[in-house]
């Protein structure tokens, strides 16, 4: 398997996305917003997500561990980096999941909340493979962000009345799954497996790019494919922000921020 990839912030803020790739992995981690709110944790979203990431490609070098106990070994060691932090705080770091790993002439994947896999299938359709929960909870607040424009005061008021919300749900039976503090996460993953065979490339990316199709829909996921394939990660990256400067205050799109962290991993053979 050959990896490309490419990551970039959305804004003047720190990235909070991260990316790995090797010979048969791909990981893609998107760190949720805290929204300015108290974490209890002294470290950061990006510190999170970059020691989560190390520590998952580490787990995920023993091709026995399945992707599921893999996240969990790797959500543990993190967990055990930072005991001083307050790990039971709603708002602790947290992050989504996507994860492709090819395993002799099968593909395995696994996916927490909105970081989609998606696979071009050989036949030239498209498989998508994401975990939307978070989008069923919380629907009047969400529809409350999305009613204000982006950078002014009450779009930000409505959005951390969102994550505040959001905290309370998070990681319990009523709401959905993100990786945090505890390894149980790891068990409420979208899992499976396919037949390399069957697959042309595959691409592992945060919805600060997949937006591109499913919320813009500026662009189906065949010319996503064919940006990646000709022009790779970088490109495709740049064609989020062109489409996001067209509607700088999210009047066209609504949304969380003018512009979202964007990471996509491209994977072919
Ligand atoms: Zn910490």
């Amino acid at each position: 398997m050959r990896v490309c990839f490419d990551t970039a912030s959305g804004g003047a803020n720190p990235n909070e996305d991260w990316v790995g790739g090797s010979h048969n992995l791909a990981v893609v981690l998107d760190g949720l917003s805290t929204a300015g709110l108290p974490t209890g944790c002294q470290h950061g979203v990006p510190w999170f997500v970059a020691h989560l990431g190390g520590h998952l490609m580490a787990a995920l070098a023993d091709p026995s561990a399945t992707l599921t106990n893999g996240l969990a070994s790797a959500l543990e060691r993190v967990a055990a980096l930072h005991p001083d932090c307050d790990l039971a705080n709603p708002g602790t770091p947290s992050a989504t999941v996507a994860v492709l790993r090819q395993r002799h002439a099968e593909l395995d994947y696994l996916v927490l909340a909105d970081s989609p896999v998606v696979l071009e299938e050989a036949g030239g359709d498209h498989t998508v493979i994401t975990d939307l929960r978070v989008d069923d909870v919380l629907p009047e607040l969400r529809a409350e962000v999305e009613s204000y424009e982006t950078h002014t005061p009450e779009h930000r008021e409505a959005l951390r009345r969102l994550v505040l919300a959001q905290r309370q749900v998070r990681n319990t039976q009523d709401g959905y799954w993100v990786a945090a503090a505890k390894p149980e996460a790891a068990q409420h993953c979208v899992t499976g497996s396919t037949k390399l065979g069957d697959v042309r490339s595959a691409a592992v990316m945060s919805d600060g790019v997949s937006r591109l199709v499913t919320e813009y829909s500026t662009a189906t996921w065949e010319q996503v494919f064919s940006t990646l394939r000709m022009e790779g990660p970088t490109s495709l990256i740049a064609s989020v922000r062109k489409t996001e400067a067209m509607d700088p205050t999210g009047r066209r799109w609504p949304r969380y921020k003018s512009g979202d962290d964007a990471t996509v991993a491209y994977c072919c053979w």
